[in-house]
C-alpha cells in the first residue's frame, strides 16, 4: 500500500514537473492564465481594430502566437506561404533532412493557435504609406502575377502595423559572390544547392571524368565563417573532403 501511495506520488510530481518545463520551454505559461481568466472578445470581426503582419518568419510568428486574435481583424502578408525552421535548414542541402519535415504551412500554424479568424495574403508588401495607414502590396502568386492585370497590385489599410519581413543575406563586397555563389536562406536556396551537388556528382561519376576533373568538381568553397557557413561544411563533411571557408 504503501509503496502504491509513493509510486503515485512521485509519477505525479514527474508528470508536474515536466508539463512545468514544456510551458517553460514553449513559452507557453501564459496559456494557463488565459485559460482559467479571460473571456473571448464578442467584437464582430470587421469592427475590430486593423493589424497588418509583414512577414512568416520567426518573429511574425512569435508575435502570432501570444497574439489575442480574437480581439483584432488581422491578416498577415508574406510572400512565403510557410514558416521554415531555419535551424535545420543546412541539413536540407545534403538531405540529412528532408525540405517537408522542416517547414509548416502558415495556415496550418495559424490554425493551431487557435488564430484560425486570420487572414494569410500572398503578397509583398513594396510600400508603406503611413499618411493613409495602408501598405500597397504586390501578388507573388505566379497565375495572378502573370494574367490578373487586376489583382496584382492592391492596397491594405491598417491600424496597427507589424514589420517582420527580416533581412537580406550579404556578401560584405566579396567580388563574385553575388554572380557565381549560392545562398543559404530560404528553402529554395538550400534545394538549388542540393540539386547542384547532385549533378557534381553525378558528373564525377561518369566513366570518362579523370582524377583531376573528380578533384575539381567536388572541391567546394564556403564564402563565410558564421554559423550557417560552418554548419554547411559539417553537413558537407560527412561527405566530402576538399572544402575551403573563406571568411572576412
Ligand atoms: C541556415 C540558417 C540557420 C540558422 N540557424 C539559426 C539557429 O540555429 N539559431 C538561431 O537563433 N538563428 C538561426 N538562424 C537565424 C534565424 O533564422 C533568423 O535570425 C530569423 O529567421 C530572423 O527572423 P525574422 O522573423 O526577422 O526573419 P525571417 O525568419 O527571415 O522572416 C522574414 C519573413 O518576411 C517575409 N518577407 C520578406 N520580404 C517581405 C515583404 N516585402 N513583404 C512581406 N513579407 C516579406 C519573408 O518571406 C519571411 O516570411 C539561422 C539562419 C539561417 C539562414
Amino acid at each position: 500500500m504503501f509503496t502504491a501511495k509513493r509510486l503515485l506520488l512521485t509519477t505525479s510530481t514527474a508528470v508536474i514537473l515536466f508539463k512545468a518545463a514544456e510551458l517553460t520551454a514553449n513559452d507557453e505559461w501564459d496559456t494557463i492564465y488565459d485559460s482559467i481568466f479571460r473571456t473571448k472578445s464578442i467584437i464582430p470581426r470587421d469592427e475590430r481594430p486593423k493589424i497588418v503582419v509583414l512577414g512568416t518568419g520567426w518573429a511574425a510568428c512569435s508575435f502570432l502566437r501570444k497574439l489575442h486574435t480574437d480581439k483584432y481583424h488581422v491578416t498577415v502578408v508574406s510572400p512565403r506561404n510557410h514558416f521554415l525552421y531555419t535551424p535545420l535548414l543546412c541539413g536540407t542541402t545534403v538531405g540529412t533532412v528532408e525540405p517537408r519535415s522542416i517547414i509548416e504551412p502558415i495556415r496550418t500554424l495559424l490554425n493551431r493557435s487557435n488564430a484560425s479568424d486570420v487572414t494569410y495574403i500572398q503578397a509583398s508588401a513594396s510600400a508603406i504609406n503611413p499618411t493613409t495607414q495602408s501598405i500597397t502590396c504586390k501578388t507573388t502568386a505566379e497565375e495572378a502575377a502573370c494574367s490578373h492585370t487586376d489583382i496584382r497590385s492592391f492596397d491594405l489599410p491598417y491600424d496597427h502595423l507589424i514589420v517582420a519581413v527580416g533581412c537580406q543575406p550579404t556578401t560584405f563586397g566579396t567580388p563574385g559572390v553575388l554572380e557565381n555563389g549560392f545562398f543559404l536562406k530560404e528553402l529554395g536556396d538550400a534545394q538549388k544547392i542540393r540539386n547542384r551537388i547532385s549533378d557534381l556528382l553525378e558528373t564525377a561519376s561518369l566513366p570518362g571524368t579523370d582524377l583531376a576533373t573528380k578533384k575539381r568538381l567536388l572541391h567546394f568553397c564556403v564564402v563565410g565563417g558564421g554559423p550557417t557557413g560552418i554548419e554547411f561544411a559539417a553537413e558537407l563533411h560527412g561527405k566530402f573532403f576538399c572544402i575551403s571557408i573563406y571568411t572576412m
